[in-house]
């Protein structure tokens, strides 16, 4: 069977909100999904949630964690969890850090429980495995109650990206003007609009497909971040709740600079086991036809490296992070400057 059932027909979601969403305060809580397990017979896994509310307003969703080995998201949603000033808020903010936890606790990008990737598992399933009971307490639970949503990534211990926020391209042209007006606010380095080589599956096309305004980031990678990636997530979810009316103030204007996904020919997979040699860095200008990389056999010397080229004019948006590579693997994504 392919594709979600109808909601009226699912039994409801076994993950229980130990966190107060209708009450005006800062609430420090948990979503406790029992998982029954060798060494926890009725055991669960407590995944952290904080929900600050102050009087009627919009609600803002922002989620960390969504894969495992993405840190910047985390860092910038523990922080705000800490250190919101409920003065400054009117409306609601629903953070989660980390969203699928079991994940960001072993520092993978799927959970170690089920192999389960998070943003594949969308709408989810109330009675499957843990990463699909996690992804429809979201559809179900989490995402009727936003109107704006920011789902952080980063490039996790296997790309590393140009700091980027993005929105996708949309049916709803009004949607779509709404979601790019809100990665504008979010003020990253760069700004995109996004291509996905399989959107099937994602949080992103779930939320968007419920009318909601929805951002999504990749703001580094190589399963770290920096003091650069870090303070730009942090400002960033702090003016695009500033843009949502959520936190006063107006948000700061900084420099971004546009780029576009037009088409598959932005991404370059590997086509053979090797040992990589970058020859373009991150943010550099490309020509069409320009070698960006090439990979040398490792099985023998005296072998000619396999070359690389670019697509089409653009910029290097991300990397392959590691310095092997297998065959099919993502080794290099272009953006066209806007
Ligand atoms: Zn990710």
């Amino acid at each position: 069977m392919f594709g979600p059932e109808p909601m009226a027909e699912l039994p409801p979601s076994p993950v229980v909100a130990k966190v107060e969403f209708d009450t005006d305060g800062i609430h420090h809580g948990f979503l406790r999904m029992p998982y029954s397990r060798d060494d926890s017979a009725w055991g669960s896994i407590l995944t952290p949630i904080t929900v600050a509310r102050n009087g009627d307003g919009p609600t803002a969703l922002l989620t960390g964690g969504n894969h495992g080995d993405e840190y910047e998201g985390p860092i910038a949603l523990f922080d705000l969890a800490r250190n919101l000033d409920l003065s400054q808020v009117t409306g609601r903010i629903i953070i989660v850090p980390a969203l699928n936890y079991p994940a960001f606790r072993a520092g993978t990008r799927t959970s170690p429980i089920d192999k389960g990737n998070l943003n594949r598992s969308f709408p989810g399933r109330p009675f499957g495995q843990p990463t699909e009971k996690i992804a429809d307490f979201v559809t179900r639970n989490l995402l009727p109650m936003g109107d704006i949503v920011l789902d952080f990534h980063s490039g996790g211990r296997t790309l590393d990206f140009l700091p980027f926020a993005a929105a996708h391209v949309l049916d709803d042209k009004q949607q779509e003007a709404a979601c790019f007006a809100a990665v504008r606010a979010f003020g990253a380095p760069y700004s995109v609009k996004m291509l996905e080589i399989d959107a099937v599956g994602m949080f992103d096309t779930t939320a968007e497909a419920m009318g909601k305004v929805f951002v999504t980031t990749e703001l580094g990678g190589g399963g770290t971040a920096s003091a650069r990636t870090a303070g730009i997530a942090k400002r960033g979810v702090t003016d695009l709740l500033r843009h949502a009316g959520i936190l006063k103030g107006e948000p700061e204007i900084r420099e971004t600079r546009w780029l576009d996904m037009p088409d598959d020919r932005c991404f370059t997979f590997s086509e053979i086991d090797g040992l990589m040699e970058p020859l373009v860095d991150l943010g550099d200008p490309v020509k069409q036809g320009q070698p960006i990389g090439r990979s040398w056999p490792i099985d023998r010397t005296g072998q000619e490296p396999y070359t690389y080229t670019a697509k089409m004019d653009g910029i290097l948006v991300a990397r392959h992070f590691p310095g092997l590579v297998k065959a099919g693997d993502c080794i290099a994504v272009l953006g066209v400057v806007d």
